[in-house]
């Protein structure tokens, strides 16, 4: 079983209110963090879900417009006044580094730890993070400016060694390492043992796709992510809306459903609500009418997206 935890931190669009923050999210993959945009706020809301400043050493921004970005500064501020040293690494559009060092300078703030940019590129999807248990890829949406999405892929995990197979057969630990990658083993008297008697099958790859702010993408999203386990999509607006959803660049709840089956997201999140809804029932009702695997992202809810026996569990 593996397990991906999401925080929300900000379900708000462009107006912050006492219970609907600007965008942020808290992502763990694979045992690592990685904070998703970063609006008004974030850094309280970090406290409020006790996620420890340490942990996060990687910033993706989706795009410069306030409500994802607003919080940065205050938060790598506060985190020079902590004493951090460790560099940080800050993933985002060409102008990103522009916009932090002007604030920085214009205020008189000076950061004893270094900023790493990664830019994302406009045209074409970008490998913004490698390591050697996943990837993430920074894919262009459309909106009114430039705006980026967020692919993160888990790799294909070794077999699991079984400890009995060690046992029995005396297995050195130098082949330990080769039949976690697939090998036979051979034994001192000749004898050939096929992998599968050796090893289990590995806890299936997840992966997440975070995208907003965007208009509608039609295809899009299935050419270059496809289908993701876990999709957070904007819903910024309902269908009542959907001439204002047009005019700012965003999507309606069924829009963002739309994409999801398109892409066939195996889960739905919705997000970045507009201000005009007090009730969220109708956007998820709304989305379910399309996509009935599709959930509100809550302020402050925490999702756990597993999978047992091949099933997906959120
Ligand atoms: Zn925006």
């Amino acid at each position: 079983m593996t397990n991906l935890q999401l925080t929300i931190l900000g379900s708000g669009s462009a107006v912050p209110l006492p219970r609907r923050s600007p965008t942020s999210q808290f992502l763990t993959l694979s045992g690592r963090h990685f904070l998703l945009d970063c609006g008004e706020g974030t850094q309280t809301k970090l406290r409020q879900h006790k996620i420890g400043f340490g942990r996060i050493n990687h910033i993706f921004i989706s795009h410069l417009h306030g409500d994802h970005f607003f919080g940065l500064v205050p938060l790598l501020t506060t985190l020079h006044l902590l004493d951090r040293q460790k560099e940080m690494h800050l993933y985002g559009p060409p102008e990103l580094e522009q916009a932090v060092q002007s604030l920085l300078d214009s205020t008189g703030s000076r950061l004893r730890f270094p900023l790493i940019y990664h830019v994302a590129q406009p045209k074409a999807p970008t490998l913004v993070y490698e390591d050697e248990a996943l990837w993430v890829k920074a894919i262009p949406l459309e909106h009114g400016m430039p705006c980026w999405g967020y692919h993160f892929q888990e790799k294909p995990r070794p077999r699991k060694m079984r400890k009995e197979a060690i046992d029995r057969l005396g297995i050195p630990v130098a082949e330990i390492r080769q039949i976690k990658q697939g090998a036979a083993f051979t034994d001192l008297a000749g004898t050939t043992h096929a992998n599968e008697t050796l090893t289990d099958d590995p806890a299936p790859a997840l992966s997440y796709a975070y995208c907003t702010d965007t208009a509608p993408l039609g295809p899009y999203l299935k050419e270059h992510i496809g289908p993701v386990d876990l999709l957070y999509h904007e819903a910024t607006f309902t269908e009542t809306h959907r001439d204002r959803a047009q005019q700012t660049t965003h999507c309606t709840a069924r829009q963002a459903a739309e994409g999801a089956q398109t892409m066939g997201a195996q889960k739905l999140l919705l997000g970045h609500f507009s201000i005009r809804y007090d009730d969220l029932a109708p956007l998820e009702e709304e989305a379910r009418a399309v996509y009935p695997p599709s959930y509100l992202a809550r302020e402050d809810q925490v999702f756990e997206l597993s999978r047992k026996d091949g099933k997906l569990y959120l």
